[in-house]
Order: C-alpha cells, then sequence, then structure tokens
C-alpha cells in the first residue's frame, strides 16, 4: 500500500482521533449540558480488535499521530491493553490521549508503562465551585490529584485544556498559566466552539485569541509568537520569562486549510471534520469481512474526496448560533461533540 495520501485540497491523512466512548462522566456545560442523552448501542461499539485493525489500515495510508478521545477515554474498560496494540504498531509515532483527568490518578502508570507517549487533561478552572456549576462534578480534587500522577508516571510535555468562556473562567488565564508552569506542563487556550453538543453556545460567549493576548499582556508584558509547523492546532507563545502556552483559534483563526485530522467515533463512523453533517460506516464492511485492501480504498477514495472546511465555513455565516438544537442532536447522536471526540 502507498504512502501517505491527500485530499481534494493537498491535505495529507495524517492524524487520527479515536473516540473509545461516547460516555462521560462530566457534564460540561459547553460539551454534554444535559443529563441524558441518546447514548450509541453497545453491540455498535467496536472492539479493541476492531479498533486496531482500523488504525493499521490507516497507519498503512499515512496516519502516523493517534489520539484517543471520548467521551471520556477512561470509562473505556481495560484501555491500557489498547493502547498496548496500537503502540505495537511501528507507524504511529506519537500515541496520545485527551481526557478529563477524573480517573487518571488511578490509571495513568498502567497507561504509561501500556505505551502511551502523551496525555492531555482538560482543566477549565482552578476553583471547584465553578466545575461544579459548570461540569456538575465535585471531584476537582481528582483531576489536580490525576495531573500530579501523570507527572509521577514520566508522561513529559503535558498539555492542560481550557475552554475560555466568557463570564466563566476568562478571569482565570493567568491563573492558569501559572498552574501549568508550577506543574511542568503547558496550557492551551481554546475558543469555545459552536460545535454540536455546544447547544448553549452564542457568539458573545467566545473569548478571541486577540482578547486572550491582550489580558495576558496585561498581566505578563510583551508576549511573543513562536512559529510552528503550520500544521498544529494550537498557536504558541512565550512569555518574556519564557513559559510558554497555546491558543486554539478554532472560532476566530479557524485552520482548517492545513487540517490533516480525522476522526473514528467509538461505532466506527468516519468523519472528515468536526463540523461534518455525516460520517461515512466504517463498521459495516468491518464486519461483514471486508479485507484491508477493500477497507484501505474506501479510506483513499474517501480521503482524496475531502474538501471539509467546516470552521471557515461557519466564519461565513451571518446570525451565528449554535449548530444544533437539542432535539436534532437526540436525532442522531452522531452530531455530538462527545461521540466524536473533539
Ligand atoms: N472527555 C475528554 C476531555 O474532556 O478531555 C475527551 C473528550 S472532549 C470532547 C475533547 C476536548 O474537546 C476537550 O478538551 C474539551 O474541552 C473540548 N471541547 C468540548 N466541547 C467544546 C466546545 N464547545 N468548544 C471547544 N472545545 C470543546
Ligand atoms: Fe467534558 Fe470531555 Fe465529557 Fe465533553 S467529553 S463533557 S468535554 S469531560
Ligand atoms: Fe479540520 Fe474541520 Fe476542524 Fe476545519 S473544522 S480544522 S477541516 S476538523
Amino acid at each position: 500500500m502507498s504512502d501517505a495520501i491527500h485530499d481534494a485540497l493537498q491535505r495529507p491523512l495524517a492524524s487520527l482521533r479515536l473516540s473509545v466512548t461516547d460516555r462521560c462522566n462530566l457534564r460540561c456545560r459547553y460539551c454534554m449540558p444535559e443529563d441524558e442523552y441518546v447514548w450509541l448501542p453497545r453491540t455498535a461499539i467496536l472492539t479493541f480488535e476492531e479498533i486496531e485493525r482500523l488504525t493499521r489500515v490507516f497507519a498503512e495510508l499515512g496516519v502516523h499521530k493517534v489520539r484517543l478521545t471520548g467521551g471520556e477515554p477512561l470509562l473505556r474498560h481495560d484501555l491500557p491493553t489498547l493502547i498496548g496494540l496500537i503502540a505495537r504498531n511501528r507507524r504511529v509515532d506519537d500515541l496520545a490521549m485527551t481526557t478529563n483527568g477524573l480517573l487518571l490518578g488511578k490509571q495513568a502508570a498502567a497507561l504509561r508503562a501500556a505505551g502511551l507517549q502523551r496525555v492531555t487533561v482538560s482543566l477549565d478552572t482552578l476553583r471547584p465551585e465553578r466545575m461544579l456549576a459548570f461540569a456538575k462534578s465535585a471531584r476537582h480534587a481528582d483531576v489536580l490529584e490525576g495531573i500530579t500522577a501523570a507527572g509521577q508516571a514520566g508522561f513529559t510535555k503535558l498539555k492542560l485544556n481550557a475552554v475560555v468562556i466568557r463570564g466563566f473562567n476568562d478571569d482565570e488565564l493567568a491563573d492558569l498559566v501559572e498552574f501549568a508552569r508550577g506543574h511542568d506542563a503547558e496550557v492551551r487556550f481554546i475558543e469555545y466552539m459552536d460545535v454540536g453538543g455546544a447547544t448553549r453556545w452564542s457568539q458573545d460567549q467566545v473569548v478571541s485569541q486577540r482578547e486572550m493576548l491582550e489580558m495576558l499582556a496585561r498581566r505578563y508584558g510583551p508576549i511573543e509568537p513562536i512559529s510552528g509547523d503550520g500544521r498544529a492546532p494550537a498557536e504558541r507563545f512565550r512569555l518574556a520569562d519564557g513559559t510558554t502556552f497555546g491558543i486554539i483559534a478554532s472560532v476566530t483563526a479557524p485552520f482548517c486549510r492545513t487540517c490533516d485530522r480525522s476522526r473514528v467515533t467509538a461505532d466506527g463512523t468516519w468523519f472528515l471534520c468536526l463540523y461534518a453533517a455525516r460520517g461515512i460506516d466504517l463498521r459495516e464492511p468491518l464486519r461483514r469481512g471486508a479485507s484491508d485492501q477493500e477497507l484501505a480504498s474506501l479510506i483513499r477514495g474517501t480521503w482524496q474526496g475531502r474538501t471539509d472546511r467546516g470552521a471557515e465555513e461557519r466564519l461565513g455565516v451571518a446570525d451565528r448560533g449554535a449548530l444544533y438544537r437539542i432535539d436534532s442532536l437526540r436525532a442522531d447522536p452522531h452530531r455530538e461533540m462527545h461521540t466524536r471526540g473533539g
């Protein structure tokens, strides 16, 4: 099979986000504001062997970066076993996971031993009462314990993701920079996106990259951009004392032009874009007994026709509001951010 393939806009197939469950033990207001959801049927959830096989086919077509996500990936029973299966693949040179950290304290060492290379922990606030109000959980201390455990388990270059929302945590930017510095981590501030799941999104709650930089400059003085490879979603910056941080400006400065990412949901639906209305069913051919070649040719042909630029297209929408209302999300759980994996 050939090496990297490119889509219709010359973007390589390089990075895959694997959602291993649509379930979550938090209810972040920007992702899963409701208590109950329409869940993917259990029989539809891919087994570890199926995920490993799909990953292998993707890797033969050029994917070399794999990120496990969810829902909350650590709710998937026995995750280190899956990590071990993927880590054996020599084509995968970057194996990472995004987690809300609640269960990381118990699992960090086993994940590391299984071959996980990098961890990103979502940490929107340092104030437990804010997490209670915004994610319906009193377990803030468990997240902090998870971050400490990740460091102790040997995960370096730890990243902390914070979705910045006006009136919720936009007064904590400097506190999060300080916290990250103290934990040998780098914080990445994410603009609040109008993705599926964010049914309470409105433009006025978005704190733009420009505003974030202004707020931080008032506290720290001049901020210097760090030139990157142009493919990473986060733009990185350096304070005068050398501390670095990132901003993911998906709303005000989308990076679709260089997007090499796609996503497979826990039931094997492949999405070419976070905003795509529909995905491609890979579970059906997988369970029908399709050969690796057949799967590869389906993936290759689909990627070569990809023209998705979801976030850039949303920029042109007048009177932009939430992407979906709750009733239309309920009609298809694949539209949810917690199903697509962020
Ligand atoms: N549960 C894990 C976690 O929270 O880290 C992994 C899945 S979560 C869907 C992945 C990432 O998507 C998280 O960092 C989360 O903050 C981000 N996310 C979810 N909804 C978002 C939104 N409306 N705007 C921006 N980022 C969002
Ligand atoms: Fe929050 Fe992640 Fe769960 Fe969404 S999937 S509710 S972002 S913890
Ligand atoms: Fe990639 Fe779609 Fe996100 Fe643009 S909106 S960066 S094309 S996933």
